[in-house]
């Protein structure tokens, strides 16, 4: 088969460490029957392993130069191969076909990978369990406590419908060609139905987007066109509170009393 040369512009850092991807392969920890979508399987680091532990895995892949060398390495009795942007990709559609719950795998491409993990979220409830490779700042932010530097927009979103744990950390040396930021695998378990509950999802993202737009303001003021200060009061929330200050849980009750 031709050499692939690695593509910028697909974010492709191609694992090469044999004990990171052991490693990310025992955690997750597949069964033979197991719904495995791998998203970004590239020149299959952790497709390999994880095919040796299945019955039968799904990919979905950008690049068509890799979609035609995986077509032609493995048997569609193996793997179905999905040509496609996984954040276009119907992975609700996918579980309803398959008739089960997916567990979602990928050594993310890191440019698209705030974008991928809200297409993912709205997926929540057809998905067992997703680890991820991502950038480890990313993976510091979805993870971060309230009260933390880095908690903003995307703990509080993914922290809504996922339980996350940052699993293990990846130097850059383990990929080729190394990228220029540290990587961290991250597992996230969606929340069992009504665990946390907006009565109006749109309406809570957009009041934690307010919220954080200007994260170093009081809430009394970036809130303002929403809520005024005696109703935060009423809420248990100080008015002179700042975002980062408020848990996932306030911001379900502040955006409840909206509706
Ligand atoms: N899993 C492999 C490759 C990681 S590089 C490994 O660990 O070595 C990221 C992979 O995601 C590449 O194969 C790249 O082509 C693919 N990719 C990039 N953007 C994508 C997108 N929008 N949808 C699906 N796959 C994408």
């Amino acid at each position: 088969m031709m050499p692939h040369i690695a593509r910028k512009r697909f974010g492709q850092h191609f694992l090469v460490d044999r004990q990171v991807i052991a490693d990310i392969v025992d955690l997750v920890a597949v069964q033979r029957s197991d719904l495995v979508v791998e998203i970004g399987p590239g020149l299959g680091a952790l497709t390999d392993p994880l095919l040796r532990r299945l019955d039968h895995l799904q990919v979905v892949e950008l690049d068509r130069d890799i979609v035609i060398r995986l077509q032609q390495q493995y048997s569609p009795a193996r793997m179905t191969v999905h040509a496609g942007d996984a954040l276009a990709f119907d992975f609700g559609r996918l579980a309803a076909e398959a008739g089960g719950s997916l567990r979602i795998v990928g050594n993310l491409p890191y440019n698209i990978s705030t974008p991928l993990l809200f297409h993912l979220a709205a997926f929540g409830d057809c998905v067992r369990d997703m680890h991820f490779m991502l950038q480890k700042e990313v993976v510091e932010r979805m993870v971060a406590a309230p009260g933390s530097r880095d908690f903003g927009r995307l703990s509080v979103m993914l922290q809504y419908r996922f339980v996350m744990e940052r699993l293990l950390d990846v130097p850059p040396d383990a990929f080729a060609p190394p990228p220029k930021v540290h990587s961290a695998v991250v597992r996230l378990i969606p929340r069992p139905a009504g665990e946390l509950s907006a009565n109006d999802e749109a309406q809570f993202a957009a009041l934690v987007s307010l919220a954080f737009a200007q994260r170093r303001k009081m809430l009394r003021n970036s809130l303002r066109s929403l809520i005024d200060d005696l109703r935060l009061a009423e809420l248990g929330v100080s008015p002179t509170c700042r975002a980062e200050e408020l848990s996932v849980e306030d911001y379900v009750r502040l955006a409840n009393c909206l509706t």
